[in-house]
């Protein structure tokens, strides 16, 4: 697999699929969710009622992920996957991890090749963004998946140079 850095918006990534980072109730939010819905139009959010009408009428769990359509975006799927809100207190790696396994066993599933990621869990979940960066790349490296090209997409200067860092380290 193939790791890229890119600075900017992942709404306007061409990927097979990018990863939106949802929160539970799939009914939009602020922030990387907010921009997905305002740009891919409204047939990701009827697509996402229809879950909350069925599979996931108790919500999305954390660290779990869903596909739908990606509506106007230039991608053929949105993988909705719901970060952990940052605890101080409480270890909460496994579930960050998980958000980037399960949405790369959703792209396999789906026969997506190339799949972007934003940093999940850095916004409003407030992860430290280094170790969020840290656990991105990690957790990526270790999959075993089908996807050949993986990329991070970070919406800042500084963000980008935390996953720049991250990337450049082998273990
Ligand atoms: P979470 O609730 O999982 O913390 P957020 O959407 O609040 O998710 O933020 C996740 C990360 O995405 C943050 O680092 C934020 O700066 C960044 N971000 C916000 N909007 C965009 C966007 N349009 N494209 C890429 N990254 C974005």
């Amino acid at each position: 697999m193939n790791i890229t850095l890119v600075k900017g918006d992942i709404t306007e990534q061409r990927a097979d699929a990018v990863v939106n980072a949802a929160n539970s109730s799939l009914l939009g939010g602020g922030g990387v969710d907010g921009a997905i819905h305002r740009r891919g139009g409204p047939e990701i959010l009827e697509a996402c009622r229809a879950l909350r009408a069925g599979r996931y009428a108790g919500g999305l769990p954390t660290g779990s992920a869903v596909a739908t359509t990606a509506g106007r975006l230039p991608a053929r799927w949105v993988i909705h996957t719901v970060g952990p809100v940052y605890s101080p207190s409480q270890d909460r790696s496994d579930l960050l991890a998980s958000c980037y396994r399960e949405s790369l066993r959703v792209a396999d599933e789906l026969g997506a090749a190339t799949v972007a990621f934003p940093a999940i869990s850095t916004g409003i979940y407030g992860w430290p963004m280094d170790d969020a960066a840290r656990i991105a790349v990690e957790t990526a490296r270790a999959a075993e998946t089908s996807v050949t090209e993986v990329t991070f997409v970070l919406f800042d200067g500084p963000a980008y140079a935390v996953f720049g860092s991250r990337l450049g380290q082998r273990a």
